[in-house]
């Protein structure tokens, strides 16, 4: 696949559950930040400072984001971006995997946590509860909430005219969706992603819903979807590039009524793709 794509709700929320499973309650002994411009909030001195000796209580995911609950009070808060990866150094680890690493944790247990990130447009921030409160209130609604209903999309969309497929990617609006679960998304609901947001009836709206829910939860299933510099926080690919209907398959035949599938950057500057029979 060569679209660059980052990591969205179900790759974030499979690294989080991973690294919750290995690494809660260990506690940190030891910070070296070796690139410091991946930081956010605190310089590497203070977050060096403040990590020290703090437990890790959970790993856990908003919107985008793998967040380290700390049994101080401060998170850990990551953004993958494009390239950013959470290692686990057992000793395992090959050297080139961790040539990329701008900080390494050293755990109670021997093992060391890094964040590698290639590009470097990936960030680690420390904030405080009150920072994490204030700088979290800004995302939308989590789509895996009870809370995230039919009517409350609805009137998502019905507050604005832009195209559809925008609006599920607008992270203040609902959090952790991107371009490959929007399509995908869209394509299930037999929702045209061009459509203004306000046309989508209610009707449209429930199918729409359970849209999202479902592919969201096959896709954390299946450890998300692979794609180039994605990689699990067991440096793995997931498995749901198997099961994308249209992400990816632009000129392929559509899985339910067998028309070529059309790609277009014309809605959004992202690559989408859907079928014009199946989405009008
Ligand atoms: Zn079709």
């Amino acid at each position: 696949m060569s679209s660059r794509e980052v990591p969205e709700l179900p790759e974030t929320e499979t690294i989080a559950r991973d690294l919750d499973g290995a690494i809660r309650g260990r506690q940190i002994k030891k910070v070296s930040v070796r690139k410091a411009d991946v930081l956010r909030e605190v310089s590497a001195r203070t977050f060096a400072k403040r990590l020290l000796d703090a437990r890790i209580l959970r790993s856990w995911r908003r919107a985008k984001l793998v967040v380290l609950d700390l049994d101080t009070g401060d998170r850990i808060v990551v953004q993958p971006r494009f390239t950013g990866a959470l290692l686990i150094d057992d000793g395992e680890l090959k050297q080139s995997e961790l040539n990329y690493s701008t900080m390494r944790l050293t755990l109670d247990d021997g093992r060391a946590l890094h964040y590698s990130d290639v590009r470097r447009l990936g960030t680690v921030a420390l904030m405080n509860s009150d920072r994490f409160e204030e700088y979290t209130s800004k995302l939308g609604i989590e789509p895996l909430d009870r809370s995230f209903t039919a009517a409350h999309l609805s009137a998502v969309l019905r507050a604005t005219s832009q195209p559809v497929k925008k609006v599920l990617m607008e992270q203040r609006k609902i959090a952790g969706i991107g371009n490959i679960y929007a399509n995908e998304a869209l394509w299930r609901a037999r929702i045209d992603p061009s459509r203004p947001a306000a046309s989508v009836g209610l009707e449209e709206a429930t199918l729409l819903r359970s849209s999202i829910v479902g592919v969201l939860k096959e896709a954390i299933e299946a450890r998300g979807t692979s794609f180039r510099d994605y990689r699990d926080a067991r440096g793995e690919r997931g498995g749901f590039v198997e099961k994308l209907d249209v992400y990816g398959r632009g000129g392929s035949s559509c899985h339910r009524c067998g028309s070529k599938l059309v790609a277009t950057h014309a809605i959004d500057g992202r690559a989408t793709v859907m079928c014009i029979r199946c989405q009008h």
